[in-house]
């Protein structure tokens, strides 16, 4: 299967990601939790102009599954989903302008302030995770598709099965070592601790599967 770059400056933002300090790390649920929450908005503005579709508030929720077996990590949601080209446009570069354009005009190497204070939205699951599957069915399409990185090195997008609309993020938690931890990410009480510190404010039910070994 062919690899496809990121986008250089992607690329660079990855870079930084990945060698951020320790203790900003828990940052990367907060912003998976608000990619999922946005994408819960966007299909529940969907469903208030198209008569077509029903919409029942108990279909929409994010879920996190910690597999202490595998030391995975995943945020799935019931929103509306990416397309083959979204996952490719949305994942693979860095279109927005926020953060990032800050960043240029200041210090590039020094990321503690810019993931503390902006978020570094999707790519900040690389400061814990190093494979990253995106596995996402949109509304607008019946067929399911799945991204994956390794980091900056690219990416690959091929065909998935998944039934039913939303993004589901796996999170492979890096190794831990001598100075880093990682399993903390797989503990339930540690998981609700960083929710509610940054997420408690999130208007759709987050709810937790807990796999024990
Ligand atoms: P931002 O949230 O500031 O736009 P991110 O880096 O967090 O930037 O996410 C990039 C884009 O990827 C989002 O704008 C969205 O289009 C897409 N995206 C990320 N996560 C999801 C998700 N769970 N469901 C649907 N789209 C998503
Ligand atoms: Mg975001």
């Amino acid at each position: 299967m062919e690899k496809k770059q990121f986008q250089a400056e992607s690329k660079k933002l990855l870079d930084m990601v990945i060698n951020s300090i320790y203790s900003k790390r828990e940052v990367f649920l907060r912003e998976l939790i608000s990619n999922a929450s946005d994408a819960i908005d966007k299909l529940y503005y969907r469903a208030l102009t198209d008569q077509n579709m029903t919409f029942n508030k108990e279909d929409y929720y994010i879920r996190i599954i910690p597999n202490k077996e595998e030391r995975t990590l995943t945020i799935l949601d019931t929103g509306i989903g990416m397309t083959k080209e979204e996952l490719e446009s949305n994942l693979g570069t860095i279109a927005r302008s926020g953060s990032f354009n800050f960043k240029e005009e200041h210090e590039m190497k020094d990321g503690y302030d810019i993931i503390g204070q902006f978020g570094v939205g999707f790519y900040a699951a690389f400061m814990v995770a190093d494979r990253v599957t995106v596995v996402s069915k949109s509304i607008d399409s019946d067929k399911a598709y799945k991204w994956e990185s390794t980091g900056p090195d690219g990416y690959t997008i091929e065909p998935a099965t998944k039934e039913t609309v939303g993004t589901e993020i796996i999170l492979q938690l890096k190794e831990n070592t001598e100075e880093d931890n990682y399993d903390e990410y797989l503990e339930e009480y540690r998981l609700k601790q960083i929710v509610k510190k940054y997420s408690d404010f999130i208007r759709y039910p987050i709810k937790m599967d807990v796999t024990e070994r």
